[in-house]
């Protein structure tokens, strides 16, 4: 089996090459380094059964072998990512999915679309099923992203009806781990560097907001399985556990041994009061439930982390807020 994975340099495509690999498949990486680092893929150099395409996939590509899946995850992801690049985000899921949609047809293959928690924008019903249609700001700062990936939903499920294209959709809620950039400015990297540094967390608003955060292990079986599963509908795919920000920071602290106070900035405009996925689906459909809790996946984070701070002079990357 051969497949393609957009956005392989990244935090989660990356490890997603590798659990493909790990499955004996061939995988074709197209990445064009926008947010991902080909370091993440450094230890794949030479493996005979991966590839690395330098690529921008908001333009189409034609790949001469054949492939049997096409799994999209080419995105900016984090906030202040999207929001230094709206365009960028816009295009890659918009004429990105077109494209990654146009080249799993032209295969006959199996297609795969990394959509996100943010479709349910700032939910008005909690936790979250995948029967939820959301409540997002099509015109707010954040819109560039939700609504990015509502327009890809809506293409992968027409694709799906007009040509019969056998579609996979999933909805991945805030996942953390290994090879997150300590740059990416999202509340775990942030808050760890921080902590390995002995400087402020910064919290946003007064951190009363939540997060369910889902350890990149988890998250990937849940992307594997979905994959090779019969499911058509979206499947939620994040660890039910809910935390607020503020509790974040104090298990942070705990972890790097930080006794620095807390930093207070403004909340980010729209940002979800609350979020937390039901899983039902996922269990149901997929035999899956997460299996690391987040004391467990912060230690593990932790030391990937302190091992780069020790070697670099790497920074968090904090949202002004407006
Ligand atoms: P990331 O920023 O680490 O990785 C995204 C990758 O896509 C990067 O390597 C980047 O260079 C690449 N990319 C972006 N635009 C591209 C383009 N036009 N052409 C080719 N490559 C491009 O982010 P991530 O956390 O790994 O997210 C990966 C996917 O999962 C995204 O689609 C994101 O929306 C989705 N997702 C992630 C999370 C999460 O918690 N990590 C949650 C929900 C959804
Ligand atoms: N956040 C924070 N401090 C930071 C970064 C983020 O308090 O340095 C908050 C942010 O306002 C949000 C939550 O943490 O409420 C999660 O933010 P993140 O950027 O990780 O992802 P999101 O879930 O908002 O997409």
């Amino acid at each position: 089996m051969r497949v393609a994975i957009t956005g392989a340099a990244g935090f989660l495509g990356s490890h997603l090459v590798d659990r493909f690999l790990a499955e004996g498949c061939e995988v074709v990486g197209v990445d064009n380094f926008i947010t991902g680092a080909p370091t993440n893929l450094a230890h794949l150099e030479g493996h005979p059964r991966f590839r690395l395409v330098d690529h921008d996939i908001s333009r189409p590509l034609y790949l001469g072998t054949k492939l049997d899946g096409v799994l999209h995850f080419a995105s900016p992801a984090s906030p202040v990512d999207y929001l230094e690049l709206p365009i960028q985000t816009l295009k890659v899921g918009s004429l990105g999915t077109h494209n990654t949609l146009g080249l799993a047809r032209k295969h006959r293959a199996r297609y795969l679309l990394a959509s996100t928690s943010e479709v349910y924008g700032d939910p008005l019903v909690h936790p979250q099923p995948e029967s939820y249609w959301g409540n997002v700001n099509p015109v707010g700062p954040r819109g560039v992203y939700d609504e990015a990936k509502r327009f890809a939903e809506a293409m992968t499920m027409a694709y799906h009806r007009a040509h019969g294209l056998d579609t996979r959709i999933v909805r991945i809620f805030n996942t953390y781990g290994t090879r997150m950039r300590p740059g990416d400015g999202r509340v775990v990297s942030n808050f760890i560097v921080q902590g390995l540094r002995g400087e402020a967390m910064t919290l946003y608003g007064d951190g009363s907001q939540t997060r369910s955060f889902c350890f990149v292990e988890d998250t990937v079986d849940g992307i594997f399985r979905l994959y090779h599963s019969g499911c058509i509908d979206p499947v939620n795919v994040g660890n039910p556990d809910e935390f607020t920000i503020r509790e974040l920071a104090g298990l942070v602290m705990k972890e790097t041994g930080s006794s620095a106070g807390p930093e207070f900035l403004p909340l980010p405009v729209d940002d979800p009061a609350v979020r937390r996925p039901d899983i039902g689906m996922a269990r149901r459909t997929l035999g899956w439930s997460p299996v690391t809790d987040l004391r467990e996946g912060l230690r593990r984070t932790v030391a990937y982390f302190r091992r780069l701070v020790e070697e670099e002079d790497v920074r968090p990357r904090t949202l002004g807020g407006t």
